[in-house]
């Protein structure tokens, strides 16, 4: 629905034999849309000129004959402000109750589950007192904050929300199996069995793109005003996709782009200000990459390793410089015009015609119509047998510093066609 400047899309799911559940769902999402309205009424609506946007997507990371898991993403923009939350709700169909964290364990064995979360997240400096307040607090599915599943292997994952702890940032913590497993309830082993996919939550293990036909979306210039619908469409979607930011834009939200690492997605370098590298002095560009790997490592705890050259302008200077500060030069072998043509369908199609294995595709994420074609993009690629990979997964090993990169190479030409692009 688009009103205005307003722009709402709501999706929760409706389960044919879970009624609890359906009700449940859809109160959680009429209260999230009566929260969205009022918060535009309170800020101004389209007549003040500020954009307002929900996306509210949905996945079932698990189901058994008892329990059922579904993953809410809410991402929100007012203004300037934006924001993406994350949560899970799990349904006990024998019981045909909500589960909370706790229940999925022996309540005798709860405390020591929480000690066990909280000195894993200690080790890392965070404080306790915050960390357990966060495990027990209750309430309703979108106001519990921790979200829970288990991956493959059986070990138990938990997200705590950006904004738990004094680190800003959403933090996850796996429990190993063996130690829980004798503290689980009959509820949690349910819930555990019914994990039978890994949920979105956990990283998945890593493509072998030697094998799989991958290929990698990459988005540039942002963050910006639509970074985070699109962050939502990915994410439910379970497609890592890389993200290659301006640093002066890091500087402006950088709670943005710490929800775009949050999800799972990478983050490289575009420049501070997108300017031309090669008219730019060695020693300017140094102080300017550097200046925005710094920003991304302010904000995701890892200096990047990929540079995007702005406008793919690139010679043997910004080789060199990139060389110094750990860089690979990322450019692309599908190009979407995404910037020419505010055509979503048209977008789509350019992403998905001339896309091979081992593509590197090239989009922005500063443009509404580009967000648009990404759903479109994604299933359609699937389709044709592609994974969606970010690009250090598409590259396998660590792509070398200074090395330009246009796509995944076929094993044999890589040193000629690595050859060709220097010239
Ligand atoms: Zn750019």
């Amino acid at each position: 629905m688009v009103d205005g400047d307003v722009h709402l899309d709501v999706a929760v799911p409706q389960l044919t034999d879970s009624s609890v559940l359906n009700q449940r769902l859809t109160s959680i999402a009429d209260r999230l849309v009566s929260s969205f309205r009022s918060t535009v009424r309170r800020e101004g609506g389209a007549s003040s000129g500020r954009y307002h946007a929900m996306t509210v997507g949905w996945q079932l990371i698990g189901r058994s004959d008892r329990a059922i898991g579904i993953q809410l993403w809410v991402a929100q923009q007012h203004g300037l402000r934006v924001s993406i939350d994350r949560s899970v709700v799990w349904y006990d169909s024998l019981t045909q109750r909500m589960l909370d964290l706790p229940e999925l364990f022996l309540p005798q064995a709860w405390p020591a589950v929480q000690e066990a979360v909280a000195r894993a997240l200690g080790e890392h400096g965070h404080e306790k007192a915050p960390v357990l307040a966060a495990l027990s607090a209750r309430g309703s599915p979108e106001t519990q904050r921790v979200a829970f599943g288990f991956s493959s292997d059986g070990d138990l994952v938990l997200s705590l929300p950006a904004g738990t702890l004094a680190d800003d940032r959403p933090l996850s913590v796996r429990l190993a199996d063996a130690p829980l497993r004798s503290r689980l309830s009959a509820a949690g082993l349910s819930a555990k069995s019914a994990a039978a996919h890994p949920p979105a939550i956990v990283a998945a293990r890593e493509p072998d793109c030697a094998k799989l036909k991958c290929v990698a979306l990459t988005f540039d210039d942002g963050p910006g005003a639509f970074t985070a619908e699109l962050v939502a469409i990915l994410a439910q979607r379970e497609v890592p996709a890389t993200f290659f930011a301006v640093g002066n834009r890091i500087a402006q939200s950088p709670d943005l782009l710490a929800s775009v690492h949050g999800a799972g997605m990478e983050i490289g370098n575009h420049s501070w200000d997108h300017r031309e590298l090669t008219l730019v002095g060695a020693a300017d560009m140094k102080r300017d990459l550097n200046r925005t790997s710094k920003a991304i490592a302010d904000v995701t705890g890892q200096r990047p390793t990929l540079l995007r050259p702005p406008y793919g302008a690139q010679n043997k200077t910004v080789d060199s410089v990139s060389k110094q500060l750990d860089l690979a030069e990322i450019l692309w072998n599908v190009d979407t015009l995404d910037w020419l043509y505010a055509d979503a369908k048209r977008v789509e199609n350019a992403a998905v015609t001339s896309t091979g294995r081992g593509s590197i595709i090239l989009m922005h994420d500063i443009h509404r119509t580009t967000v648009a074609a990404v759903p479109g993009i994604v299933a359609n690629l699937r389709e044709q047998g592609f994974t969606l990979v970010t690009v250090s997964q598409l590259l396998g090993e660590r792509p070398v510093p200074g090395q330009v990169y246009r796509q995944r190479a076929v094993t044999g030409v890589q040193s000629a066609q690595r050859g060709a692009n220097r010239g």
